[in-house]
């Protein structure tokens, strides 16, 4: 697993694609900025890799070479919880995400669960549950060993992912890989992060639950985030005062715990805030 704090954009700068930086190069430029971390986006892809084994395995090796972490965020369109037809075209996608991140060897797949639906919450949770298995066990038989799941901590109440709900899904599913989106839970829980304890109360938990190594080891989505009684609306940068929640205090945290996080950043200014973050937990190792 990581072997220091990790930080990257979520999908290719703006400033890259102005550039018309091609994919395969973007690992190089985000090193040149001294950065070591690559959410790889996925976010619209229906059940097939809308992206070549070659032209993937090309982006895999240069982001080795370039010391470059590479994770994808796999598709919007999978709904677990959904009926029949949705779950059924929902882990076709969810394969195609992980057939892709093989190819490139990126080691999570993140992706948003489901929608509760009109369903009660536990038994939507616990189809999802038998879906991810069977997910996995699909996974194995296609020889992809190296990728993870990673189901994300949601920003809305009515998706599932409550960090009680993720954790569970990590403890009960082979081949998972704990993803939490601090941004989500601030949305989801109403503001929750005020205080470093705020943050600390979550890695305790996330220990408890896990234990240590996956503590350490977690993937996480990090911006300031707008929200309404519905949860989140809209990112917005690190800059802005008026947002939460405060990346020092998880600095804080992951510095006092000597954490390894791979921290993705979701801002508006996707490597611009990474680099920030970067520094700020810098400024306290
Ligand atoms: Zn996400």
């Amino acid at each position: 697993m990581a072997d220091r704090p990790r930080f990257g954009p979520a999908g290719i700068p703006t400033a890259f694609q102005m550039a018309k930086v091609s994919v395969g190069d973007v690992p190089r430029f985000l090193h040149e900025e001294g950065l070591d971390a690559l959410e790889y986006e996925a976010i619209y892809w229906g059940g097939k890799p809308q992206i070549g084994q070659e032209k993937a395995e090309k982006l895999g090796v240069n982001a080795r070479e370039n010391d470059v972490w590479l994770s994808m965020h796999g598709s919007y369109f999978i709904n677990l919880c959904g009926d029949k037809k949705t779950v059924e075209a929902s882990k076709k996608r969810l394969l195609a995400c992980a057939t892709a991140a093989e190819w490139m060897k990126a080691y999570v797949v993140v992706f948003h669960v489901g929608f509760y639906g009109r369903r009660p919450h536990e038994l939507a949770f616990r189809n999802c549950l038998t879906v991810l298995k069977e997910c996995v066990q699909t996974m194995k038989s296609l020889g992809i060993r190296s990728v993870r799941l990673g189901p994300e901590t949601s920003g809305k109440p009515s998706q599932l992912g409550s960090l009680d709900e993720v954790l569970e899904i990590c403890e009960a599913v082979e081949q998972t890989q704990l993803a939490v989106d601090w941004a989500h839970l601030h949305a989801r829980d109403m503001g929750r992060f005020r205080t470093v304890d705020d943050f600390r109360e979550v890695m305790e938990k996330v220990e408890r639950r896990l234990g240590t190594e996956a503590a350490r080891n977690m993937h996480c989505h990090f911006t300031k985030i707008e929200f309404t009684e519905k949860g989140e609306r809209r990112h917005h940068t690190l800059d802005e005062p008026r947002y939460g929640p405060d990346f020092a205090m998880l600095a804080k945290v992951i510095a006092d715990f000597k954490l390894r996080p791979v921290v993705i950043s979701e801002s508006p200014l996707l490597d611009l805030d990474a680099i920030k973050m970067r520094n700020i937990l810098k400024s306290m190792l």
